[in-house]
């Protein structure tokens, strides 16, 4: 183990003093020991403030999919920066940007932005309720649409039982599940029956088009052309919550890679390679009730020129050389994906590695595929807890809950160091992991 935290834990021990948790969103309070502090990132590593060098796969928790301070991206900032940084009215690049996105995105038709992914939920969902005039939204036990109050449901409901929509925060008021109504996804057959049951109540249905909140899952053969027809024909708006997938499966976000077309989609992560920047899009008719006006849909920082500005560059980076970035992105995850399978079976650890490559999901389990939220709530997440922290303390980063993110900046080296210090990881919590639930 070489990893020693000096300053970090002095950071660590001011940080709690003012900022709750020590941290500034509660996902970045699970990191063992201790969350970290960073002083720089480049490519595909991360140093925090102790000098320590890490390869990270956390990638911003999604965003960073060219490599951390990409220099295109980088230059592309400054020459904005230096132009201003808000206008409070429009500049070319929004016409720019939201032309690239229509051309690369099946949906889009017409786009507005914003900065986080939650914010583009929220205008999502009020414009299909806008659109069809009704209130319900259908959500799938296991996926994450962000904090807000409406959106905080079903992302971590018990794993046995039907998953009854509970607010998951304090301060969430017990209204907010009014509306909301609660699908195993996966399964067409109980998506059918609840529209069924609800019929002419329901205006959105509200799905990541791979689950990755819980599990890189990929939707079963003939799943979302099922509910896309089901959608169709009970006049309900299908949104699909593009905001991990988008920019890093695909330039046309997991609906290209699929081939089902949503009604909408929202994006936010990738989009601008980690500077904050998100967008809702989709048809023109539901779109332009914000044109009308009877849409309410607003941002002092939309459209802001440095996150349009880092959105085109990371796109032209994406979309060079007829998106060969994609083939690069999903090779290198998948090379990761079974070096981590090599590594786990020569040691004798069950493991479990499922995903489509630039995003994918790691469990300690036997059990052979995660198809369903329930399944990947029964894997004990302590284990995997205690492999993240060994990682760490030999200087490669991966998120906590399982997910990998990888980045055009990872090497065939860095491949190699991080299958090395897996194995050395491995032995490190060899004998309390015996103790797996
Ligand atoms: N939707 C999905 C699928 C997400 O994974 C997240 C965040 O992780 C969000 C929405 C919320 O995005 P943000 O954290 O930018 O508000």
């Amino acid at each position: 183990m070489s990893v020693v935290l000096r300053a970090g834990q002095q950071l660590w021990d001011r940080a709690r003093r003012v900022l709750p948790g020590g941290v500034s969103s509660n996902v970045k309070m699970e990191e063992r020991p201790q969350p970290l502090f960073f002083a720089r990132a480049e490519g595909s590593r991360l140093y925090d403030c102790d000098g320590n060098a890490y390869i990270d796969y956390t990638c911003g928790y999604g965003p960073v999919i060219l490599g951390h301070a990409y220099p295109p991206v980088v230059d592309a900032l400054q020459r904005a920066a230096a132009r201003g940084f808000n206008y409070g009215g429009q500049h070319e690049g929004e016409i720019l940007l939201a032309e690239r996105l229509a051309a690369a995105v099946p949906c889009i038709e017409m786009v507005r932005y914003n900065s986080s992914g939650s914010e583009v939920v929220a205008a999502a969902v009020r414009l299909a309720r806008a659109y069809t005039r009704r209130l319900k939204i259908v959500r799938f036990a296991g996926h994450y649409h962000g904090w807000f109050d409406e959106e905080l449901f079903a992302t971590h409901p018990a794993p046995d039982g039907d998953a009854p929509p509970e607010p998951e925060s304090a301060g969430q008021p017990a209204s907010s599940a009014a509306h909301v109504l609660v699908a195993p996804w996966n399964d067409a057959g109980a998506l059918e029956r609840l529209l069924a049951a609800h019929q002419g109540e329901v205006a959105g249905v509200l799905m990541e088009p791979i689950m990755c909140n819980s599990g890189a899952i990929m939707p079963a053969q003939g799943y979302l052309e099922r509910v896309r027809e089901l959608c169709t024909r009970h006049g309900v708006v299908l949104i699909f919550d593009e905001v991990i997938t988008g920019f890093r499966v695909h330039l046309g976000g997991a609906q290209a890679l699929l081939g089902v077309t949503p009604d909408l989609a929202v994006f936010g992560k990738a989009l601008a390679n980690g500077f904050p920047l998100s967008c809702v899009g989709g048809r023109r008719e539901i779109m332009d009730l914000i044109s009308s006006g009877s849409v309410v849909h607003a941002g002092t920082f939309n459209g802001n020129p440095l996150g349009v500005a880092s959105a085109l560059a990371t796109l032209d980076e994406l979309a060079r050389d007829d998106g060969a970035a994609f083939h690069r992105l999903t090779a290198t995850g998948q090379r990761l994906m079974r070096g981590i399978r090599e590594v786990a079976g020569a040691k004798g650890t069950p493991v479990l590695v499922q995903g489509p490559g630039p995003v994918f999901y790691m469990w300690f389990t036997d059990q052979a595929a995660i198809t369903d939220y329930r399944s990947s709530a029964r894997v004990s997440r302590e284990p995997y807890a205690r492999f993240a922290a060994a990682m760490l303390a030999r200087g490669v980063r991966v998120i906590p809950g399982g997910r990998w993110y990888v980045t055009l900046s990872h090497t065939d080296a860095d491949i190699d160091q991080t299958l090395k210090t897996m194995a050395a990881a491995l032995e490190d919590i060899r004998k309390p992991m015996r103790g797996e639930a």
